[in-house]
């Protein structure tokens, strides 16, 4: 097979998730549980869904968890998705997300429980698929091994060539779905599918980290895990806007009735602008004049939580939220502190964050400088990202 056939077709990744798994305690599946503030299923989506070499993305649920799945999960997902209904037995829903699968080359399937996955890890699998018809990672087993009934020792179990397997087990997509046609009724997982079947099965290599979350004890060793391995970014702006004749100006979202207004291309609000930046800096993606360039008359006069929205929206589909962000508005007038916390609320709302990591705080410059003498307001803003 030449590289370019190799490469035909692409590579869809079938995340199993229609298992009940309440072995991790609570009342929801497991897979539907928070995990760091977000469900576990949603992290394992974006880990595949961010993957340059995954073409399509396929869940497989249990029919009775669509109304769970579009409450907790479906907001979280704004990227191409295809959902299939499970079936009876795990093999039945593997099936299932074969179908959907029609017209890939290859496939990787992945435990929905097995949020911690990394990229690199899901390469190496697709890599090995460039030579071997199929390819899984696992660990080889460090521990001394017992057989044992009833709390005692029976005989040690010798541990040589033993693996501790994981998931995505990649495979072309026509030799497993041969070996699924007569695949033993109990299979643990598609590896027994394709050794029953014959095919060649690499080891490519595991990671402790890609834990399968199966008891309560789980969720704090992820968590601990996430928390080493969380991407945290700051970034800052900086806006100044001139006064300019009006009634009113408009800062962090709210109109403050005023004997001037304030200069720009947009309703000039200094403070959303600030902001903005801000979370645009973080993410090292430019500022508003990248995204909404003032040359273009569709932004005059416009409200600046579109700025806003567009920036918080970017920092969302990269799987970041918002962890904290701080405004400091720099003027003599209009007196800011009567409004810090109207502003706060307003732009909580807009970014869906919690107000309590939202701060607008305001200064003097002791009637230094411009904002000293009155010819406008400056701002500053910190914005802090997190992706678990
Ligand atoms: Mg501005």
């Amino acid at each position: 097979m030449s590289a370019t056939d190799r490469n035909r077709g692409g590579t869809a990744a079938i995340i199993v998730a229609a298992g009940r798994g309440m072995r991790a305690g609570g009342s929801l599946p497991k897979q539907y549980r928070d995990l760091a503030g977000l469900p576990v299923l949603v992290h394992t989506l974006r880990a595949f869904a961010r993957h340059p070499a995954v073409d399509r993305l396929i869940v497989v649920l249990n029919p009775a968890d669509q109304a769970l799945f579009d409450e907790r999960i479906a907001p979280h997902c704004d990227f191409p998705l295809r959902r299939v209904a499970g079936g009876a037995t795990r093999g039945a829903s593997v099936r299932a997300g074969l179908a959907a699968a029609d017209g890939s080359a290859r496939v990787l399937i992945h435990d929905g429980a097995r949020p911690l996955v990394a990229q690199a890890l899901i390469s190496e699998v697709i890599a090995a698929l460039g030579e071997n018809p199929a390819a899984a990672p696992a660990l080889p087993v460090t521990d001394a091994l017992w057989r044992g009934t009833n709390g005692r020792v029976q005989a040690p179990h010798p541990r040589a060539g033993l693996f501790r397997a994981q998931t995505p087990q990649g495979f072309r997509l026509p030799a497993i779905l041969a070996a699924h046609e007569n695949a033993p009724p109990d299979a643990a997982d598609d590896v027994e599918v394709a050794l029953a079947a014959g095919l060649d099965v690499a080891i490519t290599e595991g990671d402790e980290n890609n834990l399968k979350i199966t008891f309560p004890a789980d969720f704090r060793r992820a968590e601990q895990l996430m928390r080493a391995e969380m991407d945290i970014r700051t970034g800052n702006g900086f806006d100044v806007h001139a006064f300019a004749p009006g009634d009113h100006v408009t800062l962090c979202g709210v109109r403050i009735p005023h004997e001037r207004g304030l200069a720009g291309h947009s309703d000039a609000d200094v403070g959303m602008h600030a902001l903005t930046d801000a979370i645009y800096g973080a993410l090292a993606e430019g500022d508003i004049g990248r995204h909404f360039p003032p040359s273009d008359p569709r932004w005059k006069g416009a409200a600046s939580d579109i700025f806003l929205l567009h920036a918080i929206g970017l920092a969302g589909k990269r799987g970041y939220r918002m962890a904290s962000c701080d405004v400091t508005l720099v003027c003599e007038i209009p007196k800011i502190s009567p409004h810090a916390d109207t502003m706060r609320a307003r732009l909580a709302e807009i970014m869906r964050a919690d107000e309590s990591r939202i701060s607008v705080k305001a200064t003097t410059s002791e009637r230094l400088g411009f904002t000293g003498r009155g010819e406008g307001i400056a701002a500053l803003a910190t914005a802090t990202l997190v992706r678990p």
